[in-house]
């Protein structure tokens, strides 16, 4: 690989503002090009809720065909995750997606991916020796520090004029899940999370009770969200959102890497768990060994005493 280009960074614009994962990878991506000798360029999507991916694939790979960035960064969310999975099989690119880390080396002028693997157990260094390289984020992997940095400087903005020979897939409206309607477990100031320990959907509707009583909101580990017992948009962790609430309650979670990058800096942590040797309870300020389904109901019943 020769000299490094720009750092791209794919900026979504929710109701005219940035979406926060941008503006952390947009902070993230200055600092790599300040190390770089490079610049970081905010791509601006505009109204992006009202193209299809596929609009947003076809005029992404014309801009790169004209400027040859070296690298670009994505927010893993839902559009996120399509356009940079579209973009790399459009143009035969390498993909790094779910990073906790992405690190300049100057030996091979070059980024360097790191990832969860082996369910979280190992870290992967991932290099990509395609261009550009892309790579997936979540929100809360980078922190804005104390400022918010500003979109304009070295802004690009699409143009998104869908071609009607090319586009196969339009979006005809978009409507919004009423029941994700508040899935913001990111500014939840107390959190019941369940995992597959909760057994059930059915068995969400007692974290459900105990969160409404507390004035919190229902998470979830991956695990309860790959058995279907919620949606994804309630996951927390490395590919998931980070959350730091002034109470989480861990109920039926072991406390695997992935998961508690997400919520270890919460104020206070409280894990139910039938095994004693669960990691969460190494990450835990307070325990309760136990059978969820016996402690939950009992705790909904001394908070309605209480009431
Ligand atoms: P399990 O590991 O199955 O644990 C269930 C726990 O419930 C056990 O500790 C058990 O003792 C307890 N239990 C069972 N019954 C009861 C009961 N009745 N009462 C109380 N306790 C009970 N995971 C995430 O959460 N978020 C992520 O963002 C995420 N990203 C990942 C990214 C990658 C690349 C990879 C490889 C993995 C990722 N994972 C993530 C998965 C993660 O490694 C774990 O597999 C997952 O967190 C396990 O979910 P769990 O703790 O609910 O389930």
């Amino acid at each position: 690989m020769g000299k490094f280009n720009d750092i791209w960074v794919f900026m979504e614009i929710s109701e005219n503002e940035p979406k926060l994962v941008s503006l952390e990878l947009l902070a993230k991506a200055r600092e790599l090009a300040d190390e770089s000798g490079s610049r970081a360029i905010p791509v601006i999507c505009p109204n992006a809720s009202e193209h299809s991916p596929e609009t947003i694939i076809c005029a992404l790979k014309a801009a790169i065909e004209e400027d040859s960035p070296s690298a670009f960064l994505f927010g893993s969310t839902p559009l996120g995750r399509e356009v940079s999975a579209g973009l790399s099989a459009v143009m035969n690119l390498g993909i790094a997606s779910d990073c906790t880390n992405v690190i300049y080396r100057e030996s091979n002028a070059d980024l360097l991916f790191i990832r969860p693997t082996f369910d979280g157990k190992l870290y992967a260094s991932v290099s990509l020796d395609t261009t550009p390289q892309i790579g997936t984020f979540s929100t809360g992997i980078f922190s804005l520090k104390e400022n918010t940095p500003d979109i304009q400087t070295n802004a690009r903005t699409l143009n998104l004029a869908s071609d009607e020979n090319t586009v196969k897939a339009r979006l005809v409206k978009f409507v919004e899940d009423a029941g994700l309607a508040d899935s913001n477990i990111e500014e939840a100031s107390i959190l019941v999370a369940g995992g597959r320990g909760v057994g059930s959907a059915e068995g969400f509707d007692k974290l459900r009770e105990l969160a409404r009583l507390l004035g919190g909101n229902i998470a979830a580990s991956r695990g309860a969200v790959d058995e279907g017992w919620i949606s994804r948009d309630y996951q927390v962790g490395a590919t998931g959102k980070t959350v730091t609430p002034k109470i989480y309650f861990a109920c039926g979670i072991s406390g695997a890497v992935p998961h508690v990058v997400g919520m270890k800096d919460s104020e206070t942590i409280i894990a139910i768990n039938t095994d004693p040797a669960a990691p969460i309870f190494d990450v835990a300020h307070y325990g309760i060994i136990g059978d969820l389904h016996k402690v939950i109901p009992e705790l909904i019943e001394i908070l309605k005493q209480t009431k």
